[in-house]
């Protein structure tokens, strides 16, 4: 009988289906051709997945600072300190920060807890900080957090416009699809704006290398050039629309002409001009935007400044057109139709709505005003005005902006609760309270992916030691507080409550997924991929919404808006003049904590370098390799340098995720502004100044051994994990004074074995290696002053699966590279 069981990848907001096979050799995972969003389809992450599966590293029991409890401990303990605040301080005093890897079932609860039960609003999530921009824009402009179109839409347009994305790295199945769809028809366009040359920009037939934080001159420059060449659909704006000649004032006066957009966006006029008149042209215009325009403090305007030239066109859900907000996380958008947003209800509901959902739950109370968006968060921590914080699934101590506030806030707060798969987070030093929640594979529930696709998350292996699905913890400490309406027989339930919700009378809405409504246990494991609106009526499931208008706004009528450009809130000056950047690579995923697992996923980008233009470089005296310090008014790092002509100059970039797990520096968060949309509350994370200065680097290094090594001396190190093995790549300042003591002290765990050993002082190089007394490699460490003279770390690490080292193999260990004989 085969075990395979049909699951979701639960990386990206592309929302693949996975077919994941356990057997005697691990899980295998493949794609499912049978599911709409990737036909059979996956990237490095999603056909890694196997690999991060299993219970090595995981948090297997609840703890209460620092020590193990019973499930019943510990759920006394955070039911009984919730009530504690919330009587001594009130309800706004206690909050949840969840995560857009929850599973739907359990956002629903944890916003149901906190909304419907202690009757506040605080509970934010870190889906805040990768799209609650678009959010804001698609709830001004369609009355709804809606996004109208399809993923066949990429098979369809004729140009496609990719803002703020690079989704080569961070979409790679789509991107896949549209590049299919360029390959079967040449005359497809594609535009790519982004002040990188990143791997989407290199395939554009126009890449627009925009000053950062310039998109709104850009778009409002559009609509102004569409206002003036007639390519407004007068008719279809007329009787779908409003807003449309503020909207054109606004981008006249900011933007009149080309020549004022090339000036602002730092843009050669010729680009502008062919860029305005192959949008101009052509009908099907699809435009996907992602963190470039969201994460900013003018995020909700440059989102806003997309949609009206979609508006202004009349490209709005028809076939390959349309605004196309490319979601980050696998389930942002199952977290934003139940609520997990602070400045919603559940349903896609706003406040308005407050006594009909409240009715719906028969509950005690119920949030009748927005609560905190995550950065004002973790400051009312900061500040004492939230003194009971349960975090969930995210890792808040690196990845909010100015992290190192965010840290002495959590130092701060009288009862920090954390869940999560693995202790193995910077915050989790913070908990009071550990519970462990069961991952990928062990999870039963829906995602939502960026197509308002609801799919299955299916399980296939047991949960390790006592880790528990998230919706159950949530549950039991809801009832441990006293509140009723949280007995469920497993997730089925809560998601027919969920849809039963979406359904509630009231003014219409796209989300509406009454269809799905009284699903038993095999329903709802049979449950196939469907995209909503699903609405209890039945009818043809709609692919693409608003085509023919009937938006859901008071008047039916989609809104332009007026948008005024504005810089980013903190100018880079001769103090801090470099604009830090910062964002994903390919493949890796937020901190670490699933990627780092598949060593397969650790080899593309192996450690946080900061990216620097080689004019930059020049100026600064940095060199590939060595290393920098990166400071802003907020903090500091040092990091290594890698020059590229990939980065503008002005501009550097550093990779949004290792932690204090894993490097030493390249915390990005640590040196990103606080500074917010004021719209959307997300943050600026495109955007920092900082200084950089080049350090001494007086030597560069690799170790690999079987076990954790104590780096935590050296000036920068970063730990890639390998299959039975643990690579460090190293840089420091200063040459030891004795490299044979330095490298004993470093590799010697007591191991007995051959001591093999190399050291040419004149020339700055030393190695040595530990042969275990089975004859196989067990610790090695390699410096030179620059990275030339290292081994290649492919052929090093695998010489640790080896097995047994002969006298040649031991040669060429010494020597750092493979031996004419061994290959
Ligand atoms: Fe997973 Fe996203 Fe890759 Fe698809 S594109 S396999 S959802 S990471």
């Amino acid at each position: 009988m085969s075990t395979a069981v049909r699951t979701t990848c639960p990386y990206c907001g592309v929302g693949c289906g996975v077919i994941a096979e356990p057997g005697p050799r691990g899980v295998h995972v493949r794609g499912d051709p049978d599911h709409p969003a990737n036909h059979g389809r996956l990237c490095a992450k999603g056909a890694n997945l196997g690999e991060t599966v299993g219970d090595g590293g995981r948090l297997r029991h609840p703890e209460i600072r620092g020590r193990r409890v019973s499930w019943f401990r510990a759920l006394d303990e955070v039911a009984d300190g919730f009530r504690r605040v919330i009587d001594t301080h009130g309800p706004e005093a206690v909050a949840i920060y969840a995560s857009g890897q929850l599973l739907t079932e359990d956002y629903y609860l944890a916003n149901k807890l906190m909304k419907g039960y202690i009757g506040a609003a605080n509970i934010d999530t870190n889906s805040r900080l990768c799209m609650s921009s678009a959010v804001a824009a698609h709830e001004h402009a369609f009355g709804e957090d809606v996004v109208p179109g399809d993923y066949t839409d990429l098979d369809l347009a004729n140009l496609t416009v990719l803002v703020g994305s690079n989704a080569a790295w961070c979409h790679p199945v789509l991107y896949r699809r549209l590049r299919d769809a360029r390959e079967a028809d040449p005359q497809r366009r594609m535009v790519v704006i982004d002040p990188r040359t990143t791997a989407t920009a290199r395939e554009a037939d126009l890449h627009l290398a925009i000053r950062p934080g310039t998109d709104v001159w850009l778009f409002n420059g559009l609509l102004a050039h569409l206002a003036r060449t007639g390519a407004i659909d007068r008719d279809w704006v007329e009787a779908h629309t409003g807003g449309l000649d503020a909207a054109v004032d606004a981008a006249r006066r900011s933007a009149p002409d080309t020549t004022e957009v090339a000036r602002a966006c730092g843009l050669v006029e010729a680009d502008v001009a062919r860029f305005f008149d192959w949008f101009a042209a052509t009908p099907r215009t699809l435009t996907l935007f992602s963190q470039g325009v969201n994460q900013s403090s003018s995020g909700t305007d440059k989102a806003g400044a997309i949609v009206n030239c979609h508006l202004a066109t009349g490209r709005v859900g028809r076939p390959g057109a349309g605004p196309f907000s490319l979601t980050g996380q696998p389930n942002a958008m199952g977290g934003r139709e139940v609520g997990g947003l602070a400045n919603t209800l559940a349903g896609h509901r706003g406040f308005d709505a407050a006594d009909a959902v409240q009715a719906f739950w028969d509950s005690p109370a119920i949030a009748r005003e927005p609560g905190l968006k995550a950065v004002d968060l973790f400051e009312a921590i900061h500040a004492g005005r939230v003194r009971a914080v349960w975090i969930m699934a995210t890792n808040p101590a690196v990845s909010l902006p100015d992290a190192e506030r965010v840290r002495e806030a959590l130092h701060r707060c009288e009862l920090v609760v954390v869940s999560d798969m693995t202790r193995e987070t910077d915050t989790a030093a913070w908990a009071d309270v550990l519970l462990p929640a069961a991952a990928w594979g062990e999870k039963d529930g829906t995602v939502t992916n960026s197509e308002r696709r609801i799919s299955r998350q299916r399980p296939f292996r047991d949960a390790p030691g006592e880790a528990r699905p998230d919706w159950w913890m949530i549950a039991a400490v809801a009832r441990r507080m006293g509140y009723t309406g949280f007995d469920y027989a497993g997730p089925h339930e809560i998601f027919d409550e969920h849809a039963r919700l979406s359904a509630l009378d009231g003014a219409p809405r796209a989300f509406d997924i009454g269809g799905l409504a009284g699903l038993d246990r095999a329903g709802y494991d049979a449950l196939a991929p469907r995209q909503w609106p699903l609405p209890a009526a039945g009818g043809a499931e709609h692919p693409r919404l608003f085509a023919d208008g009937g938006f859901p706004t008071a008047d039916g009528r989609a809104r332009l808006q007026a948008v005024e450009p504005r810089p980013p809130a903190h100018a880079t000056d001769a103090d801090y003049p470099l604009s830090l950047n910062s964002g994903r690579v390919r493949d890796h995923w937020h901190t670490l904590t699933r990627s780092a697992r598949a060593p397969r996923l650790c080899g593309h980008t192996p450690e946080p370098r900061l990216a620097v233009s080689p004019a930059d470089a020049a100026a600064l005296g940095l060199a590939t390799g060595g290393l920098a310090r990166v400071e802003s008014a907020w903090g500091t790092t040092v990091v290594r340098v890698e020059i590229t002509p990939e980065q503008a100059p002005g501009a550097v970039f550093l990779p949004m995720h290792w932690s204090e797990q894993f490097a030493s520096g390249g915390r990005a968060g640590a040196l990103v502004n606080p500074a917010v949309c004021p719209r959307s509350g997300e943050p600026e994370f495109k955007h920092t100044p900082v200084r950089v200065t080049a350090l001494a680097t007086a030597w560069q290094g690799v170790a690999v051994a079987r076990g954790r090594l104590d780096v935590t001396a050296l000036d920068c190190w970063t730990r890639v994990p390998g299959r039975g093995h643990e690579r460090y790549e190293l840089a420091h300042g200063e040459v030891p004074a004795d490299w044979h003591a330095w490298a004993r002290t470093l590799l010697d765990d007591g191991t007995d074995g051959d001591w093999l050993e190399y050291a040419d002082p004149r020339a700055g190089r030393y190695r040595a290696a530990l042969i275990g007394s089975d004859g196989s490699l067990h610790a090695c460490v390699y410096a030179t002053p620059d990275e030339e003279g290292l081994p290649e770390r492919y052929w090093l690490t695998n010489l640790f699966e080896a097995g047994p080292l002969d006298g040649t193999a031991r040669f060429a260990v010494l020597a750092g590279r493979p031996s004419a004989v061994t290959g």
